[in-house]
């Protein structure tokens, strides 16, 4: 039997990840798994880890790593064999350890790191003009990706909204968290020799 592939996408917000897994997912078949999505659809269900994480998300603030580590491991125990993308995590050292640590229980290993670079000013530029469908999550961007009919998704119908933590102040205290937090990664990964760099714009 083949393993399963494991792929971890990173880079700083609005760098693309969630984009260029959904095409993986598509085209290859992976499972595309987005903690950030994941987060997002807790806090719109008002569950008791939605009502926990919510406070975090809205400014900007990494969710501590005890939280999101147990929920990627219940998604892990359902899905190991299946081949997955993770956007969005690891974000820190921490939990780049605890997958490791977790892959490891199952007998599976990470196959690599891909960071998607792209420089602050381009960063904030996307973000401000990034939309989301409410409906079914698909991303937009007002100038390089516009819907057909204007707040209205293409595939659904669903109406387009901007999210909350996309406004440039928010966007500029995520992008200083990213460069504390989840740059050193790219060291983590290049000693275990699976980084992969890909130019974001
Ligand atoms: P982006 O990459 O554009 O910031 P995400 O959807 O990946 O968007 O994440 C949105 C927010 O969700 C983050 O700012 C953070 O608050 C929270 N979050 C998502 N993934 C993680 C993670 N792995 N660790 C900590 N917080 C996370
Ligand atoms: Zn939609």
């Amino acid at each position: 039997m083949t393993t399963p592939l494991k792929i971890v996408l990173f880079g700083p917000p609005g760098s693309g990840k969630g984009t260029q897994a959904e095409l993986l997912a598509e085209r290859l078949g992976f499972v595309h798994y987005s903690t950030g999505e994941a987060f997002r659809t807790h806090i719109a269900q008002k569950t008791p880890l939605g009502l926990e994480v919510e406070r975090y998300v809205t400014t900007g603030m990494l969710i501590p790593d005890e939280i999101v580590l147990k929920v990627v491991k219940a998604f892990l125990d359902d899905h190991a064999q299946r081949p997955i993308v993770f956007d969005g995590f690891p974000r820190t050292i921490v939990q780049a350890r605890g997958l490791d640590r977790v892959l490891a229980e199952q007998g599976l290993e990470l196959f690599r790191a891909v960071l998607i670079d792209l420089s602050d000013d381009e960063v904030v530029r996307r973000l401000s003009s990034r939309r989301q469908c409410r409906k079914c999550s698909k991303i937009y961007n007002l100038t390089f990706m516009p819907p057909q009919r204007g707040g209205i998704c293409d595939d659904c119908g669903g109406e387009l909204y901007q999210r909350t933590d996309d406004s440039e102040k928010t966007i500029r205290h995520r992008l200083r968290v990213y460069q504390k937090e989840t740059s050193p990664l790219i060291d983590y990964y290049e000693q275990q020799g699976k980084l992969v760099r890909i130019d974001g714009a």
